[in-house]
Order: structure tokens, then C-alpha cells, then sequence
């Protein structure tokens, strides 16, 4: 193989991202993607784009809100250069509060997000009601975010490794056993068929990313399992997004999404009876018009987690022109498209206008 100047290791989500961006700028990509092993994260993944939902920490909720609406103008535009919709939809997200302690918490981030400029509703039960007939009877408000969404998560990685062909990447069939150093310096990667030479690495393999053999430091990337079902969606009720402390109930395509666990059972992505009922009891108390409804398909895949909950983004502090893409947990279908911009910005050797200090692997030291 000719000399690449950018090898993604790893084309999930986040990986496929990247490589259309750089792939966009005009850079050689080679794109190293085995499977996807069957617990890879982005096609186990809901797709929420719950920005306003899920910040965990207020630092983040800027860097959500951005790297949602990136999916406004990309989903189009995947659509005009691929044929491929990624399924973008935007009917807002409703985060529902069943006892007093969550209204208060919900009520005070609707505060806080809408002091920080952003649209956000808190809305009372009777709201909910007319807004959502059949949800929550048993709910006592929600903290309504208008601008938050979905978006098909399968297609999105399909639809951006489609794009990055197209530009000029390639894709390899191959998992990547390691780096290939030379003097302490980059000089390529190594796979079962040997080494290919490379300018720049992003390691981009979820939560395989610590097992890449060579990498100069150890990645405090754990997999958190994450179980999901389908079933189909009830009659009469209109499409929506409904959200309680992280189970959600998200209509696609003609199903009821229901999700998820957040469950530390290493690298095994089976669904149990546990986790399951977990999934079914939240879901129901959303929407009691599921519990009649028959069960279509369930899954699990393993989310790419970091000690402190957030991505871990950006340049290798010792050996350079190495990247990482990786670590994103719960939000990384939300990150994929703006992690694709800011690597490339930084392959590019230019400067993300966006601050990614505390994104840094040297957090961890
Ligand atoms: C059940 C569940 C629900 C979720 N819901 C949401 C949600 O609603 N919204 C949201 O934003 N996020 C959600 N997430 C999180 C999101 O799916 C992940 O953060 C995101 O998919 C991570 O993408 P990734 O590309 O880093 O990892 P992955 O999708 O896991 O991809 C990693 C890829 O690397 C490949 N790979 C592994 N080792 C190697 C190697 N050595 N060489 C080459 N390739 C390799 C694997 O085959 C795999 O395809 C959810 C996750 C789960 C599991």
C-alpha cells in the first residue's frame, strides 16, 4: 500500500467522521475497520441527540448544543452525496420528572440553560398531557428542550464512510494491532499484514481503543454495556422523544427505541433479564401504551467511557502526530460530527475555535 497521510483506526461513528472530514480537506485517508465487532457502540446506539438533556456537567452543554446543530446542514448534505438520509430529526426532547426532588433538579438546569441564552421549557403535568396524550400520567413535569433530537445512528457512520470513499479515502478490512515507532517517532501501523507508513494516527476504536499495542500511554477507557429493545410503536400515539433519568423511549421508523443500561460486565454485549426489565419498566412509565405491544428486537453494545464522563480529544502530548477520537460514553453519536471537525482542524495544524483543554489525555496524568 502506498504511504497514507492519516490512518483512522477504527470507523464506528466517531471514526467515520473523522475520516470525511479529513477526508473533505483534501487529506489521504485509509480508514481500519475489521468489523464492526458486533458490541461496537455506534450501531448499538439510540442516536439521541439529547444535548440539552445529558450534559452531566455545564461545561459540556456548549459543546453539545454546537455539535448538535452541525447535524442541521450535514444531514442534507450526506443525503445529496451519498443518497443516504441519516434520519436527522428534530421534534425536541422532553425530560420527565416523576418525583419532587427531580422537578426541582429539572426545573433549576431549565433555569440555568435558559440564562445561558438556550431555548428550554419547563412544562407542568397538565402540559404534558395535552402535548404528549396517554404520556406519564404519573409525571409531574418535564424539562422540555424544543432544539434536541434524533438521528439514525447506523446510517450516520454508513452514510460518512460513503462520503469519505467518495473523496478519496479507502477502507481496509483489517484490525489494527499496534504503532509502528521508529526513534520514539510515529512511523506507521502495524496489522496482521504488517506495517503501512503513515504521517498521522487517530485512534478512533471506541472501547478497544486501550488494547492498540505501542500507544504511548494507558487509556482510562472502560466499556459500559448498554441494553436496548424495540417494539413496535402504539397506534395513535404521534412520534416523540421521551426521557427520565436515562431511560428513554424514541420513536424510529415505525418502533418504539427503548434505552438503556449503564452496566460495567467487561468487553460481554449480551442482553439479560435484568436489563431488560430495566428497559421495559422505564419505557412503560413514559408511555403505558408500550406495555401491550410486542417486542421486536434487543441488543446491547458497549459504550467507549472515561473516568470523568467526558471525550478524550486531541493531540498526544509526547509523540506527535498521534490523535485521539475516543472515549465519548453516552453522547458520542451527538459528538461524531464535531469530533471530526476539531481533529482535523488540529491535523491540519490549525486551532479549533473551540476550547478542548479539559478534552485533553493529559488530564489523566
Ligand atoms: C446502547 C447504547 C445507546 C447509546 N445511545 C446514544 C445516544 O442516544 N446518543 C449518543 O450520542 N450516543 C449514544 N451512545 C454512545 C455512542 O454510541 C458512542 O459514544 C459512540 O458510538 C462511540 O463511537 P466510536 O466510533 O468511538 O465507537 P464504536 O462505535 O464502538 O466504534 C469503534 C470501532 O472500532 C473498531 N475497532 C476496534 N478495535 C479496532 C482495532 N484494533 N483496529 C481497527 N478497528 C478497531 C470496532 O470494530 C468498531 O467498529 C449509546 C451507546 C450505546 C451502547
Amino acid at each position: 500500500m502506498r504511504a497514507v497521510e492519516v490512518a483512522i483506526v477504527g470507523g464506528g461513528a466517531v471514526g467515520a467522521a473523522c475520516a470525511r472530514a479529513a477526508a473533505l480537506r483534501g487529506l489521504k485517508v485509509a480508514i481500519f475497520e475489521p468489523g464492526p465487532v458486533p458490541a461496537a457502540a455506534s450501531p448499538a446506539s439510540a442516536g439521541l441527540l439529547a444535548a440539552q438533556i445529558e450534559p452531566g456537567d455545564d461545561g459540556l452543554v456548549s459543546l453539545f448544543v454546537r455539535a448538535r446543530d452541525l447535524y442541521e446542514p450535514l444531514g442534507p448534505a450526506l443525503r445529496e452525496t451519498t443518497g443516504i438520509d441519516i434520519g436527522f430529526w428534530r421534534p425536541g426532547i422532553a425530560s420527565l420528572a416523576f418525583d419532587e426532588p427531580a422537578a426541582d433538579r429539572l426545573k433549576e438546569d431549565v433555569a440555568r440553560q435558559r440564562q445561558a441564552g438556550l431555548r428550554c421549557d419547563w412544562l407542568d403535568a397538565a402540559e404534558i398531557g395535552e402535548r404528549w396524550p396517554g404520556a406519564a400520567p404519573d409525571g409531574l413535569g418535564a424539562l422540555y428542550a424544543p432544539e434536541d433530537g434524533a438521528l439514525d445512528p447506523e446510517a450516520l457512520t454508513r452514510a460518512c464512510l460513503a462520503d469519505a470513499r467518495r473523496l478519496g479515502a479507502t477502507l481496509h478490512g483489517e484490525k489494527v494491532d499496534g504503532l509502528a515507532m521508529s526513534q520514539g517517532r510515529l512511523a506507521g501501523i502495524l496489522t496482521a499484514r504488517g506495517t503501512t507508513p503513515v504521517e498521522h494516527v487517530v485512534v478512533a476504536a471506541g472501547a478497544w481503543s486501550p488494547q492498540i499495542r505501542g500507544l504511548p500511554r494507558p487509556l482510562p477507557i472502560e466499556p459500559v454495556r448498554g441494553q436496548m429493545a424495540a417494539t413496535a410503536w402504539p397506534d395513535g400515539t404521534p412520534p416523540t422523544i421521551l426521557y427520565q433519568d436515562r431511560g428513554y423511549v424514541l420513536a424510529r421508523g415505525g418502533e418504539a427505541v427503548l434505552g438503556s443500561t449503564m452496566e460495567r460486565a467487561g468487553y460481554d454485549s449480551r442482553v439479560t433479564n435484568e436489563g431488560l426489565a430495566q428497559i421495559f419498566r422505564g419505557a412503560v412509565r413514559l408511555l403505558p401504551a408500550l406495555i401491550t405491544q410486542p417486542v421486536q428486537r434487543m441488543w446491547a453494545g458497549l459504550r467507549p467511557a472515561t473516568p470523568d464522563g467526558r471525550p478524550i480529544l486531541g493531540r498526544d502530548p509526547e509523540v506527535e502526530r498521534l490523535w485521539y477520537a475516543t472515549g465519548h460514553g453516552r453522547n458520542g453519536i451527538l459528538l461524531a460530527a464535531l469530533t471530526g471537525d476539531i481533529i482535523v482542524e488540529l491535523l491540519a495544524g490549525g486551532a479549533p475555535d473551540i476550547d478542548i483543554t479539559s478534552l485533553s489525555v493529559n488530564r489523566f496524568q
